[in-house]
């Protein structure tokens, strides 16, 4: 077993050394996991022992776009009319949107107790290989371009840990031999910038006495990766109170005083950062509704609030890219096109007339596309054969409207060891999906704060359709920019 990745050539004695050392300085700096859901154990987060290639260009136009795409996807939220008819379709066939919709409405209803939104979004994509005959080896960038896949604005993973990948990287390249500049692993502090974005949300609240709640769930495996984050804002500040709490907590202790301030065990509430509540099955019943409910009619910070969640949707996504939608939320033409040029084919699948062509489509060439219900947190899509079965099963029935079409990106493959359970340590064919962080903190009239806050990397085997870190298909990884 001889190691090609990076122009990497050890023995495989020397690599399983390495391997060795990769796996307790993971364990020694924090790179961890719960080895289950409510555990009291940890484990290696699932890694890539090397790092894997990206061209600078492409990183750099991911990384220059997010303080643009933070702001579009802002105004999207506060444009009720245009959230209200991208979601109509979806809510009557998705008891779950129309759940968080209902939140939003009841919102509405009692008037907006907290004018400001903060967003710790990150916008995600895949390096398409423009020619599809071609997809091996060290490639040119113009051979590549950047495909965003979705922008997620609620719960999003991976910042903690990332903080800590680049420095595993930069210790199994030393191993080998090999030299990197600052350029090629330049510095990466995501959980210090979202930190940073948590702390200006609890300053604008302004009540020093008031704390910062991380809404969890008992269940998270992913626990360390939000400790990482409460750390650095320690850091920052070591006056500030983080309590960790579900919303089970806030429908039983939970209350709104006369002034809708946010109470929980006593506690004034200034920020309420979620990592819980962005899927079906985190809410098993009213309770946990109520709890979230408690929270967006408060006049606490909410990251995110209510709206946001829903312009994180992935039908919000593939009404932007109609004609038009971008550019009505866009100053300058300029931005538009730098924003559009990112996007992949998506395309409604509602039932009528522009639909039907979509589902022809879809059912003509199934491997072409992907088809995507609202959920978060991977797993969830359609590929191939599932994409016929559905359409065989439901082409004319208003379950469509759940979903949308979007075209399916084929990534550049590249070669790296993948470190993970159940997954044999074998140099694999791989693919990588880029994310980079953002946060965004604003009212309907003004912009506070929008900073772009680093990236991260999550890549999987070649031919697996799903990503996701804590879903089980992808590892951590770490961009070696060329
Ligand atoms: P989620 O919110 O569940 O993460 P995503 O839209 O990110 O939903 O889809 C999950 C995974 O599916 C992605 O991480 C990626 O690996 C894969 N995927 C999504 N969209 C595409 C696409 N257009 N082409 C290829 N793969 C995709
Ligand atoms: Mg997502
Ligand atoms: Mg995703």
């Amino acid at each position: 077993m001889a190691s090609s990745v990076q122009g990497i050539d050890l023995p495989e004695k020397r690599l399983l050394e390495i391997l060795e050392i990769a796996n307790d300085w993971a364990l020694s700096n924090g790179i961890i996991i719960k080895d289950s859901p409510g555990s009291a154990k940890a484990v290696c987060a699932p890694y890539s022992l090397f790092p894997s290639l990206v061209p600078a260009p492409i990183l750099a136009q991911a990384k220059s776009s997010m303080t643009e795409f933070s702001r579009l996807m802002h105004k999207v939220a506060n444009d009720h009319a245009f959230l209200a008819d991208s979601l109509k379709n979806v809510i009557e066939v998705d008891p779950f949107i129309k759940g968080i919709w209902r939140i939003y409405q009841k919102v509405r209803e009692a008037g907006i107790k907290q004018p400001l939104m903060l967003g710790v979004f990150r916008n995600d994509f895949m390096m398409n290989f423009k020619d599809k005959s071609i997809s091996n080896g060290v490639v040119k960038p113009d051979q590549l371009e950047l495909k965003q896949i979705e922008f997620n604005s609620i719960a999003s993973s991976f910042g903690g840990l990332t903080q800590q990948i680049g420095n595993l990287h930069k210790l199994t390249l030393g191993l080998c031999g090999k030299k990197y500049s600052d350029k090629e692993m330049p510095e990466n502090k995501p959980a210090s910038g979202i930190a940073k974005g948590l702390l200006r949300g609890w300053e604008l609240y302004n009540n020093p006495q008031a704390v910062i709640i991380f809404l969890v769930s008992d269940n998270e495996r992913n626990v360390f990766d939000q400790r990482w984050i409460e750390f650095r804002i320690y850091d920052q500040n070591p006056n500030v109170r983080v309590l960790r709490r579900t919303f089970l907590d806030f429908h039983h202790r939970g209350s709104l005083d006369s002034e809708n301030k946010l109470f929980i065990d006593e506690e004034e509430v200034a920020v309420v950062y979620m990592r819980d509540g962005y899927t079906a099955d985190q809410y098993p019943s009213e309770k946990e509704w109520n709890g979230r409910l408690t929270i967006e009619l408060s006049s606490a910070i909410k990251c995110p609030c209510v709206q946001y969640q829903l312009m994180g949707s992935k039908k919000v996504q593939q009404e932007l890219a109609k004609p038009g939608a971008v550019e009505k939320f866009v100053a300058s033409k300029n931005s538009a096109d730098m924003l559009r040029a990112t996007f992949a084919g998506l395309y409604s699948l509602d039932l009528g007339p522009e639909g039907d062509e979509a589902v022809e489509m879809a059912v003509n060439s199934p491997e072409k596309f992907v088809m995507k219900p609202q959920r978060e947190g991977g797993g969830n899509n359609l590929y191939n054969t599932e994409i016929a079965k559905f359409m065989s099963e439901h082409k004319n029935s208003k379950e469509r409207n759940a979903y949308i079409l979007m075209e399916r990106i084929f990534p550049w493959q590249q070669q790296n060891y993948l470190v993970k359970s159940g997954v044999p340590f074998v140099l694999s064919d791989v693919v990588s999906e880029i994310g980079v962080y953002g946060v965004y903190i604003g009212s309907d009239q003004n912009e506070v704060e929008n900073f772009e806050c680093g990236h991260m990397m999550r890549t999987k085997m070649s031919g697996t359709d799903e990503g996701g870190v804590v879903a089980g298909f992808a590892v951590l990884d770490t961009p070696l920019i060329y």
